[in-house]
């Protein structure tokens, strides 16, 4: 099996927002393959993006991250020494965000805002590179390099999007919810894409999403975030096959099947409608089988079946 290419073990992060200190992430661990996409999953506000962008250094104001380690390639960081991973990890890991039109200067043309990146890397035929990149991202440079933003559609944008990302030539790409914006069949077309792009680069992608139905389709593992807790972590197929955190279950109930029609389960209460208090399982106020000891501590971490869930409900397992 190949190497993982980032490690990220045990970050937690505390948000300092009114004079108060409150625990926003708690141990989150993740790895990546190179050449594997891999998925991230929870509703909103479940620290996902927080998370990962804490992980290469640039954690928002406001934030404290607290501890962790982060890996990447040989090199290994302190996740609290946010300066050094920004200047360390800035050459092999590009982000791609969601809102691709608002991510771009609307004053510069398309084609140069990605020949400006390409300058960054001191390239000798960027004329040549820069229409080649235009091509591999599924665009014409001639036809749309001297447009504007707002003169590109948005499918089009996210794919000048991806070229500047791609234009640093990454080991790993964060795409933060990257088809949010866009309509479902450019939604399809631009993950087959991005699939594609990682297999002929070997480029690993953390693909941040919401979408469970859509990360089933392109993703090989995934981690599930409730409240800042990773509830889940493992290989794709046996997570859908039988999901084993009471989260993960409600989740993928909630998930149309147009095969097997069947009556949908919605997912009752809020991310953080519970108590961000730390030493709980923070799904509790959401759970049909929470019970007191739910309450009283931190889930251990169990692993089977080649992944690992954290819920009291297979503690016995953890001394068996
Ligand atoms: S630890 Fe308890 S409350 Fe949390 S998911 Fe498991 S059973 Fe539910």
């Amino acid at each position: 099996m190949t190497e993982s290419l980032l490690t990220i073990t045990d970050l937690s992060i505390d948000s300092l927002r009114d004079g108060t200190r409150r625990r926003i992430v708690e141990g989150f661990n993740l790895s990546v393959r190179a050449g594997e996409i891999y998925g991230l999953v929870g509703e909103s506000g479940s620290g996902k993006s927080i998370s990962m962008m804490a992980s290469v250094g640039l954690a928002a104001q406001g934030l404290d991250v607290r501890s962790g380690t982060v890996n990447f390639g040989t090199r290994r960081f302190a996740a609290s020494d946010q300066k050094s991973l920004r200047g360390n990890l800035s050459h092999g890991v590009s982000l791609l965000f969601q809102n691709a039109k608002g991510a771009l200067n609307p004053f510069i043309t398309v084609g140069k805002q990605v020949e400006r990146v390409l300058r960054r890397r001191r390239r000798s035929d960027i004329q040549g590179e820069l229409k080649e990149l235009f091509r591999v991202v599924g665009l014409n440079y001639a036809d749309l390099g001297r447009k504007y933003p707002h003169q590109v559609s948005g499918g089009q944008a996210q794919r000048v999007a991806m070229a500047c990302a791609l234009a640093t030539e990454p080991a790993l790409l964060i795409a933060d919810e990257p088809t949010t914006a866009l309509d479902v069949t450019t939604e399809r077309e631009m993950l087959r894409f991005l699939a594609s792009i990682c297999r002929q680069r070997n480029m690993a992608v953390v693909l941040i999403a919401h979408n469970l139905s859509l990360v089933s389709e392109y993703c090989s593992s995934l981690s599930i975030l409730h409240a800042g807790q990773v509830v889940e972590t493992g290989n794709l197929a046996p997570i859908f096959a039988e999901p084993l955190h009471p989260y993960t279950q409600g989740l993928i109930a909630a998930v149309p099947d147009v095969d097997s029609p069947r009556e949908l389960v919605p997912l009752i209460g809020s991310v953080w409608g519970g108590s961000s208090e730390l030493d709980r399982c923070r799904f509790s106020h959401r759970c049909p089988h929470a019970m007191p000891r739910c309450e009283r501590r931190i889930p251990p971490a169990v692993k089977r079946d080649g992944r690992e869930v954290h819920c009291v409900l297979y503690e016995q397992e953890v001394s068996a």
